[in-house]
């Protein structure tokens, strides 16, 4: 058993958390909190061992009357992996402290890629991370488009990608953030950041991208344009997508109009949740002119990533191949094909 805790228990960590606890070759050791809040409640009726995050914490869990398990410390004395979920920017010295401790570490698309050398998607590099100390899974967008990108990249090659991304605004949780009424380039300069950060997985890929926030919680929007090497018919790049893992075809003529109906199936099929793990094209979208692609695709954010911190767990500690780490953890998350 790879014994996993999780620092930081928010939008990625309590995910990371129950998919932790659904591999029959990994045992959840603990989380870590911060505030002693209505999370800690939740966590320990799974039976989940909660840690304070440091000594303040430690002391405001006390005065609170719960009886943690101790500090972060003690935490990383008992695994063999932390897969840190804390908010972004907190990796630099979070590494310091993991290092210290001799266990090996996962951190979020958060941090920058130099943070670990090695920025993860499972199926694009999941041989790179094996036996690697730290690894950084890279941010849901970046994730998705590496999906789509590995597939048209490995069937027809790529010229040059390019795509638009419309971003959820915040999580569902939080409710200070904005716009409410706007749409906010993010940022107006291109490239964004997504573009590079795809090139930090798949090398030198000519892809550009740009972005910005419309208010919405649930789900990105991206549009793609995509230059392939060998010209393909709309059927061919159908076909490729529907083979690439964790990528899900969904048709307007079905009812999927929107984002919204995404997630109004994930709700319909009990997804604990309603958590989409998969990167979903519409499959309408599709169209080829020339050698050129073009399709929409929505990303669900706070989910997408919680198959590749589970592979990258198996990665860096060696004890499986690509292809049973992904079939156990699709298996086990059950990740759909529609
Ligand atoms: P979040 O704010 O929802 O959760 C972070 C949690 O860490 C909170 O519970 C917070 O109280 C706790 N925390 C704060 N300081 C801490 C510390 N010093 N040590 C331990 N815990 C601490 O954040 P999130 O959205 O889960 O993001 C975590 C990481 O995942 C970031 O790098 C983010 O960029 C990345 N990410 C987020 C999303 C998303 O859509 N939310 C998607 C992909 C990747």
């Amino acid at each position: 058993m790879i014994r996993v805790g999780v620092n930081g228990y928010g939008t990625i960590g309590r995910r990371v958390a129950d998919a932790v606890l659904m591999q029959k070759d990994m045992e959840l050791v603990g989380v870590t909190k911060v505030h002693p809040d209505y999370r800690v409640e939740t966590a320990i009726k799974k039976g989940i061992d909660v840690y304070a995050a440091n000594e303040k914490a430690l002391q405001s869990f006390r005065n609170s009357g719960y009886n943690v398990k101790g500090v972060l410390d003690d935490l990383l004395k008992r695994v063999d992996v932390i897969v840190d979920c804390s908010p972004e920017g907190n990796g630099p010295q979070n590494k310091l402290i993991y290092e210290a401790s001799k266990v090996r570490a996962i951190f979020q698309g958060g941090e920058d890629h130099e943070l670990t050398g090695l920025s993860f998607v499972a199926q694009c590099n999941y041989d790179n991370a094996r036996g690697k100390n730290m690894v950084r899974v890279v941010s849901c967008n970046t994730t998705a488009l590496c999906r789509i990108l590995n597939s048209l990249s490995n069937n027809f090659g790529i010229y040059r990608a390019r795509a638009v991304l419309a971003r959820r605004a915040a999580d569902p949780d939080e409710t200070g953030k904005g716009p409410i009424d706007a749409v906010v380039l993010d940022p107006a300069t291109v490239p964004s950041h997504h573009g590079p950060d795809v090139q930090s997985v798949m090398g030198n890929i000519d892809v550009v991208t740009m972005a910005f926030k419309v208010p919405t919680t649930h789900m990105h929007l991206h549009s793609l344009i995509v230059s392939l090497k060998k010209k393909a018919t709309r059927e061919e790049v159908i076909e490729a997508l529907q083979k690439e893992p964790r990528t899900m075809l969904v048709e307007s003529k079905l009812g999927f109009k929107s984002t919204s109906s995404i997630v109004d199936m994930a709700r319909e099929l009990s997804s604990p949740r309603n958590d989409i793990h998969e990167a979903v094209v519409w499959k309408d979208s599709v169209s080829t002119v020339e050698n050129e692609v073009y399709m929409f695709m929505a990303v669900h954010q706070e989910a997408i990533v919680v198959p590749e911190n589970v592979d990258a767990i198996r990665a860096i500690t060696a004890s499986a191949t690509k292809e049973e780490s992904m079939s156990m953890t699709d298996s086990s998350l059950g990740i759909r094909k529609f």
